[in-house]
């Protein structure tokens, strides 16, 4: 079986003659990228509705059929794992969301690899977690990251169009008093929202014991609102902070996402995830699976490898290793058609049609 890219606008690329996938290799793109990060959106539904990601009313959910099970989930993970994949982020929409979270996590965090277990980590809204933490804890659960955008109640419930600051804090809270170190608060820093209390949230990270990392707005919201010339940048997020405290860059970022400084010598640290304006494209060992069974090789991509309809087309009772070999080649193909960068920067960029809940960030 041969895995057809999907694309849902601009050109798919093309698969390069001859690029027949070497599973020895691992997941290795045309531009010699390793990836060994895959990011598993759980669903595409939410507790919140922050206004950079979806639309206060309106939005097209996935249909519940198509919402991959707790079993496709772990078998496409113990492919992934075969293929070099080390670690695997449970996103959405919000993953607390899912009833059977913490059986999800047990089952993902019980794949080896080569090197030994997988990391299992998280990013949520913090809604529900100071209930559930010593569950996903006990299942597995290795690192977590929570968003938060302010710790103003009346800013948080304009911006995530529901009241519920004090659950998030408690779920910070919760995260903060357990073992799970380093703890990573994100910020979409945004004009007019949040940008005169950039440095108040830095604060409140450290106060936590929590790393902060804000991220550039990027254009994924679902309601397509993003606009560049109100987006705050990583240079103007730098400069507020820096009159606070001296910023001093720590090197040794690798492939992660996220540029570092020490905070006046340290040793707390502040991240900025730039992807607009200094993309990190040639460093990305990211690839991402879609609540709906999609793999993308970008956030930004146009292209998704449907895994679902081919796996759930299979013969009942297909052996195992032809399952198998199905999956791996489509995430090979999606490996495959990973283009140099994003185009955000680009005139010519569209942006996806799935918004970031749909597509996991
Ligand atoms: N619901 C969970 C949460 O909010 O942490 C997990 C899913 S959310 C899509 C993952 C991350 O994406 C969050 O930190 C959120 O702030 C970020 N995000 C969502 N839309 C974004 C956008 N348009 N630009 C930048 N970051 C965005
Ligand atoms: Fe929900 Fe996370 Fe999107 Fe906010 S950013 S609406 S919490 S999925």
């Amino acid at each position: 079986m041969t895995a057809v890219p999907i694309s849902l606008g601009r050109a798919a690329p093309q698969i390069p003659p001859g690029a027949v996938p070497d599973p020895a290799a691992g997941l290795v793109d045309t531009h010699g990228r390793v990836h060994r990060d895959l990011r598993i959106s759980l669903t595409d539904r939410c507790s919140l509705r922050c206004t950079y990601c979806m639309p206060e009313q309106g939005n097209e959910w996935l249909a519940r059929t198509s919402i991959l099970t707790t079993d496709e989930i772990v078998e496409i993970a113990e492919v992934a794992t075969s293929l070099g994949i080390r670690t695997f982020r449970l996103t959405g929409g919000e993953p607390l969301l899912r009833t059977d979270i913490v059986d999800v996590v047990r089952r993902v965090a019980a794949i080896s690899g080569p090197d030994g277990p997988v990391e299992v980590a998280m990013t949520t809204n913090g809604i529900r977690l100071a209930e559930v933490l010593p569950d996903l804890i006990a299942a597995g659960l290795t690192r977590l990251n929570i968003s938060i955008d302010t710790i103003d109640r009346e800013r948080f419930a304009a911006l995530t169009r529901r009241d519920r600051l004090d659950d998030v804090l408690e779920g910070i809270a919760a995260a903060a008093a357990s073992d799970l170190k380093p703890l990573k608060l994100n910020a979409v820093a945004m004009r007019g929202v949040n940008d005169d209390q950039l440095a108040d949230l830095v604060a409140f990270a450290m106060d936590v014991g929590a790393q902060l990392r804000f991220i550039e707005q990027m254009p994924l919201d679902s309601g397509h609102t993003w606009d560049r010339s109100s987006m705050v940048t990583r240079e103007e997020i730098l400069e507020a902070l820096s009159e606070r405290w001296s910023l001093e860059p720590v090197p040794g970022r690798g492939g992660a996402p996220a540029e570092k400084w020490r905070i006046d010598g340290g040793p707390h640290e502040v991240g900025v995830i730039a992807s607009v304006t200094a993309p990190f494209c040639g460093a990305c060992d990211r690839l991402r699976l879609t609540a709906d069974g999609q793999f993308r090789n970008c956030l930004f991509s146009l292209t998704e490898y449907d895994v679902t309809t081919a796996v759930r087309g299979m013969p009942v009772g297909a052996a195992l290793e032809d399952r198998q070999r199905v999956i791996a080649e489509i995430l090979h193909a999606c490996v495959l058609g990973k283009l140099p960068g994003h185009a955000i920067n680009d005139p010519s960029f569209l942006q996806p049609a799935r918004g970031m809940n749909a597509i996991g960030g």
